[in-house]
């Protein structure tokens, strides 16, 4: 789709409609939504992003160069001096520009999805009420192989699958709490408050939400929950949130996969370590894994 150029559309008011320098199209291709489906009644879609339109031949991108400049003569720039600007930002934290792009999805989850995710608090939410409404009849459930055990060396996590028969109790008990959903249903019909009954409900039930949030905070968000040690319930989500931003921030999505996500911090005691060859400087049994985990990783 291409906006028409070189054009004052007068209205009536004081308003002076000015039409693009250069044809503009339209970054979600005219769609609704682009949606991934994520297990088995879940998903993430985006329903809109800020910019809309680029100039065509750009992305979302050029929404975060026109901020970095401050200025509206960036036509004649080259695709390539945008890259490298995208790139200074996000190595330097410069990130206002990033607040320029926006992005609005629709997520349908589990609510124990919801309840990590609810805790970045930049974005702006709208959430499926159960009050008002029934709890449609949805419920998170694992595949046998994905039923995880406790990790030994993580209190929050879960590493390698469980033995099959364990898994198969787990899976039964989540069949029976999602088998309350009958009596929850039949209570409300007897008048009981909905938001009373939902009371009832596992939080393998599914809620859904518009979301909405800009790049920067976006990519904060994906930093935490595409990482290895975030629950793979919402990892699952993450990586289908930066799937769908990709095409739209390409320079940005590189950008923070270099700096961000495939990048290493290294703490004073880990630098001195390295430097001097001595081990480090640490009784924190924890810390000094976190210190081998890195070194094997720069083949050290
Ligand atoms: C692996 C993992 C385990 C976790 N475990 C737990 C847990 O056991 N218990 C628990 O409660 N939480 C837990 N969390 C949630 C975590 O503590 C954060 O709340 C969550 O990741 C959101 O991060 P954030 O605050 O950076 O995000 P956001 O809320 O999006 O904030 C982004 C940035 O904005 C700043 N900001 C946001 N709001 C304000 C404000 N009002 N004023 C000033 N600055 C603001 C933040 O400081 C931050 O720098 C866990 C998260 C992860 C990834």
């Amino acid at each position: 789709m291409v906006v028409p150029t070189n054009s004052v559309v007068q209205t009536g008011s004081n308003i002076r409609r000015v039409q693009p320098e250069t044809p503009m199209h339209d970054l979600m291709d005219g769609c609704s939504r682009w949606e991934i489906p994520v297990h088995q009644h879940g998903f993430i879609a985006l329903v809109d992003v800020m910019p809309r339109l680029a100039p065509v031949g750009q992305t979302a991108d050029a929404a975060i160069v026109q901020a970095a400049r401050v200025s509206y003569g960036d036509g004649t720039k080259q695709v390539s001096e945008d890259r490298t600007l995208v790139r200074y930002l996000l190595r330097h934290r410069h990130t206002t520009p990033l607040e320029m792009v926006e992005f609005k999805f629709h997520v349908a989850m589990p609510m124990f999805v919801a309840r990590q995710w609810i805790r970045h608090r930049t974005a702006n939410v709208n959430e499926y009420s159960a009050r008002y409404s029934i709890v449609p009849d949805r419920f998170y459930r694992p595949s046998l192989e994905n039923v995880r055990k406790q990790s030994s060396v993580n209190r929050q996590g879960g590493d390698e699958p469980i033995d099959a028969g364990t898994a198969e109790s787990f899976l039964g008990l989540l069949e029976r709490a999602e088998a309350n959903y009958n009596e929850y249903l039949q209570l409300t019909e007897k008048g009981v408050a909905r938001e009373l009954a939902r009371a009832a409900l596992p939080v393998s039930v599914y809620t859904e939400w518009y979301w909405k949030c800009d790049l920067h905070n976006t990519l904060r968000f994906l930093s935490l929950r595409m990482d290895s040690h975030a629950q793979q319930e919402i990892q699952d989500y993450a990586r289908g949130m930066f799937d769908l931003i990709k095409p739209l921030v390409p320079n940005s999505c590189e950008a923070f996969m270099d700096y961000e996500m495939q990048a290493m911090h290294l703490t004073r005691l880990e630098i001195e370590s390295i430097k001097s060859g001595v081990p480090i400087q640490t009784a924190n049994k924890r810390e000094q894994a976190e210190f081998e985990a890195k070194k094997k990783r720069l083949g050290l």
